[in-house]
């Protein structure tokens, strides 16, 4: 009885099931990739087929095989549709051979396959590891071995153990371990070519350049990017060259001095680095260097990642040139600028904003909120703040200023700035402060010049009275007034008695002195009548209108007015009353009579008439029109 043979069978046949997968299983995965595990199920079914056909004898009737390597690799490499395979064949075949042992047999071959499955389960797609393995393997020992316990008499174990149970053991053992360990090798090397695929994929792609230099610096690998940047024809046209082949002297010095500073430092470096190309245009790369190492870690070279950052480089400088304007156009910008954001916070000024405030300059900083800017304003005596809470008044300051408009500030030391706020992107606004104190002082001139020409032009220059012109204008607006609020209006027409003669006798200064000292007298008199107006109407004559006056009281202030005349005592030689005096026409009408200037007109001029048809230095009136004459005298 020669064992021997069988036994070397089964291990034949265990590393032939597993060579053939590990040599075909990437020819299957090309192939059918879906059906991977199904075909090791079906090769680990014929090993165990062929495994279960050649048993080998160690005692009398003991026969065994190397199914439960079998079985329980096939569940932990490939999962349940790898194990049901050859867990069929096992069992059909055990049913079929029959005999004893029939009911310990096939709970073993369970065993063996949910074994494996199990550590599937917890190994997942992962490789197993080298503890997985020999746990496994014990399990293998255990799921052949454990029919022994259960069939062979505890007496007879001290024959059976070291005869049969340990060589077979051992032979499980060993055969699992080297089964798991070639496959899990091939797994792996499958992992690592599959990886380095993709890394490989990766860096054909890469737009940016990689490339790999001896300490030399001449290249040793190198992606397309690179033979591209570089003006090459091909990356493997790169190898073996250095960057004196491809850039000017300068150029590849400048690289060169870079990777031998990183050679004597050890450390990885990145830098950016503008270079003529050949052409004689200008380039920029960003590029890292690292350093390259062997397995034992000598310095064997650079690794070298660069980017062509020329364009980015171009607007990068652009957008310096364009500050530099801007900052320019700013600080030589008559007019203070302040850029606000959308929370009110200060972000752009120039240097004119900052001389408009000068005892606030310090604060105006870009960073500061405008509240704060106000608030130090007030304090410091800048801006001038109404009397009331500090804070309601920077709130309202703020929120004026930040909305868009136009509005012109007084500040504390008598200047004008007009502020102009603008919206800006994003919520923010745009404030101009424009210097308007000297706009303003002539704005203020004109003002008074503007006034005293429209005295001028409404004043009569001898008596200093209303003229005809602002005479007509004021008699306009009193008539319209009083035809709304239907009052009373009452007109008195005053003229110099015997006025010519006055001239004859004393000379027309004399004259017009005579004139403004009766003008004086009247316009004196009416000042108790505060919304009168009195007028030189032309000549000697004046006019005096009188609103919200009843006929009766018009009477009396005509009277007074002649008295008071009279009273001046100018000395009217040509004259019967000695004196200067005046006549007086008096018209008072009632709105609802339906009165207008002109009537008013006639009929002041008609009661002058009579006053002077009756003597002079008296009073005639004539009423409402429609009523008709009423003599007053
Ligand atoms: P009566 O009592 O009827 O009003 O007689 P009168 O002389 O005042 O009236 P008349 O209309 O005949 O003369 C008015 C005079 O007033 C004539 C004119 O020389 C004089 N006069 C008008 N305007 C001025 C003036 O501005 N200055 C001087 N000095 N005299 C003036
Ligand atoms: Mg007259
Ligand atoms: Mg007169």
């Amino acid at each position: 009885m020669n064992p021997w043979n069988e036994l070397l069978a089964n291990l034949a046949v265990v590393a032939i099931a597993t060579s053939l997968w590990t040599f075909g299983h990437r020819h299957v995965l090309r192939v059918l990739p879906r059906y991977k595990n199904l075909a090791f199920g079906f090769i680990m079914a014929a090993g165990t087929f062929c495994v279960m056909s050649l048993p080998f004898q160690f005692a009398d009737g003991v026969f065994l095989d190397l199914r439960y390597t079998l079985l329980t690799i096939a569940g932990l490499f490939g999962g349940p549709v790898a194990a049901l395979p050859p867990f069929l064949v096992a069992v059909t075949n055990r049913i079929m051979t029959g005999g004893m042992g029939l009911e310990i047999g096939l709970p073993l071959i369970v065993m063996a396959t949910a074994s494996g499955l199990i550590a599937k389960r917890f190994a997942g797609e992962q490789v197993p590891s080298g503890r997985t393995i020999v746990i496994i393997a014990c399990a293998v020992v255990f799921s052949g071995t454990a029919g022994f316990f259960v069939k062979v008499p505890m007496a007879r174990w001290s024959i059976v153990m070291p005869s049969v149970v340990l060589p077979f053991g051992f032979v499980l053992f060993s055969s699992s371990v080297v089964a798991c360990l070639a496959i899990a090798q091939e797994l792996k090397r499958y992992e690592a070519t599959n990886l380095n695929r993709i890394y490989r994929a990766i860096i054909e792609a890469l737009p940016d350049c990689l490339n790999a230099k001896d300490l030399e610096g001449r290249f040793i690998a190198a992606n397309p990017a690179t033979a591209a940047l570089m003006g090459s024809e091909s990356a493997d046209s790169l190898i073996g060259k250095t960057d004196f082949d491809f850039y000017p002297f300068e150029a590849a010095t400048l690289f060169r001095n870079d990777e031998e500073r990183l050679f004597e430092n050890g450390v990885a470096l990145t830098v950016e680095q503008r270079f003529i190309r050949r052409d004689g245009t200008e380039a920029w790369l960003s590029t890292l260097k690292a350093p390259f190492r062997d397995e034992q870690g000598t310095l064997i070279g650079v690794v070298t990642h660069n980017r062509e950052i020329t364009e980015r480089k171009l607007l990068e400088s652009q957008l310096v040139e364009t500050k530099g304007r801007l900052t320019d156009a700013l600080a030589s910008m008559a007019d203070g600028l302040a850029m606000f954001d959308a929370s009110g916070i200060q972000i752009l000024n120039n240097g004119r904003y900052l001389e408009l405030f000068p005892l606030t300059a310090d604060v105006r900083t870009n960073g500061t909120c405008m509240r704060t800017i106000i608030r130090s304003a007030i304090a410091r005596g800048e801006e001038t703040a109404a009397s009331g809470n500090v804070d309601d008044l920077v709130e309202r300051l703020a929120d004026a200023l930040l909305r868009p408009g136009d509005r012109q500030v007084r500040l504390a030391d008598g200047r004008w700035l007009e502020a102009r706020t603008r919206a800006a992107a994003e919520g923010g606004c745009l404030i101009v402060y424009s210097d308007i104190t000297s706009a303003k002082q002539t704005e203020v001139e004109l003002q008074t010049l503007n006034e005293r020409l429209t005295k001028l032009a409404s004043t009569d220059p001898l008596t200093g009275l209303l003229n005809r012109r602002a005479f007509d204008i004021a008699f306009d607006r009193i008539i319209a007034s009083a035809s709304r609020s239907n009052a009373r209006t009452t007109l008195l027409m005053i003229d110099v008695d015997r006025f010519k003669s006055y001239n004859d006798t004393y000379g027309h200064p004399a004259g017009d002195a005579c004139l403004h000292e009766v003008a004086r007298a009247v316009s004196a008199f009416m000042e108790s009548y505060p919304s009168s107006v009195v007028a030189r109407y032309g000549g000697e004559e004046f006019c005096v209108i009188v609103p919200n006056v009843g006929s009766i009281a018009a009477l009396s202030i005509a009277k007074l007015i002649c008295l008071h005349v009279r009273s001046l005592g100018l000395v009217h030689a040509g004259s019967e009353k000695a004196v200067v005096t005046v006549s007086i026409g008096l018209a008072s009408f009632d709105n609802t009579s339906g009165c207008n200037k002109s009537s008013l007109l006639n009929a002041a001029d008609a009661a002058l008439y009579q006053a002077k048809a009756a003597g002079r230095d008296c009073v005639r009136s004539i009423g409402d029109l429609e009523t008709g004459v009423a003599a007053a005298q």
